[in-house]
């Protein structure tokens, strides 16, 4: 299938191709392509203008911040997250679910900042950044902003971003007191998430002393699980305590659920609380 005709630019800068942004009302960032393409080519979306980000070096790499967090440039893509040992060192939740994400062609194309401004509910890094409590760094003709990952992720393929604002970086804190991994019931055709879990846990001896839970696949949007959240903190992470979790974390999601023909809301709810389960276990190895 083929795409109304665009028309294309590739600038140099990442002010040039704010400027070209906020100038034409047509125009639309182009990243790894791997989501905006398909959608042009089966005509869900029609942008005159494709600004390629592809030359802008400020969107690259990924770099160690104050306190040991990391920055993500936009454009890094899923390989080089899956790839990185400063990311395996800091989160490997988020390494964990760049390697899952697809096959290796769309892990060497898709980009993180295109998989977080597009959204879409199946996303395996929206689930991580949520649960890490990342920050997006976004940029616009008007200056620069920082959101929380929690208020960037309002509704189904939507974000807090602005017409003419890029995703420049992802901000994540850091996680090296922590362990976490990313788990998911992957769809088996296009391996995108039916049910993702993202837990992000500290311990003291035996003890739980701060988890982060979010849930992604089964609903709408990236969920955190406060309830599953509560119910693990203070426990030894015991099959008890995964088993009242788990029950919390059904409560946390149900009114974000989200089903389709295959797999139905009730059926992403229940596997969600099976996949906690697996995500608590593969976190403390
Ligand atoms: C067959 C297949 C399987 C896939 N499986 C998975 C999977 O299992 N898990 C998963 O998470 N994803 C999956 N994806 C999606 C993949 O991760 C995409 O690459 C990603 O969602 C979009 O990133 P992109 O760089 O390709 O963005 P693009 O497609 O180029 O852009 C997507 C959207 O983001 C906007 N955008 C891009 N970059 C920026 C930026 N820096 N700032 C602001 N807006 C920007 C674009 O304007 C567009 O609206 C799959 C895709 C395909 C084709």
């Amino acid at each position: 299938m083929w795409p109304s005709a665009f028309e294309y630019e590739r600038p140099e800068t990442l002010a040039d191709a704010l400027q070209v942004l906020a100038a034409d009302d047509d125009a639309k960032a182009l990243a790894g392509g791997h989501s905006l393409l398909p959608a042009m080519k089966l005509r869900l979306a029609e942008h005159g203008n494709l600004i390629d980000l592809g030359r802008l070096q400020e969107l690259k790499g990924i770099t160690t911040i104050r306190d040991g967090g990391l920055k993500i440039g936009a454009l890094t893509t899923h390989a080089e997250i899956a790839a990185s040992p400063e990311i395996r060192g800091t989160c490997r939740a988020l390494s964990m679910a760049a390697g899952l994400v697809g096959d290796q062609q769309v892990r060497n194309w898709g980009t993180i900042g295109g998989n977080l401004a597009h959204a879409d509910p199946a996303s395996d890094p929206t689930t991580v950044i949520l649960a890490s409590e990342g920050t997006i760094n976004l940029a616009s003709t008007d200056g620069e902003r920082s959101v929380a990952a929690e208020d960037f992720f309002i509704d189904l393929f939507t974000v807090d971003l602005m017409p003419g604002e890029l995703i420049t970086s992802i901000e994540l804190p850091n996680l090296s007191t922590y362990q976490s991994a990313y788990v998911k019931m992957a769809h088996p055709a296009s391996r995108y998430a039916i049910v993702g879990v993202c837990a992000v846990l500290q311990r003291d001896g035996d003890t739980c002393t701060r988890a982060r839970i979010a849930v992604g696949g089964a609903t709408v949007k990236p969920v955190r699980a406060t309830g599953a959240e509560e119910a693990l903190v203070g426990s030894s992470l015991d099959a008890a305590a995964l088993d009242t979790a788990a029950d919390a974390l059904k409560a946390d999601i149900e009114e974000w659920l989200i089903g389709d023909m295959s797999y139905s809301e009730e059926y992403r709810q229940d596997m969600a609380g099976v996949y906690l389960k697996r995500a608590v276990r593969a976190a403390l190895g």
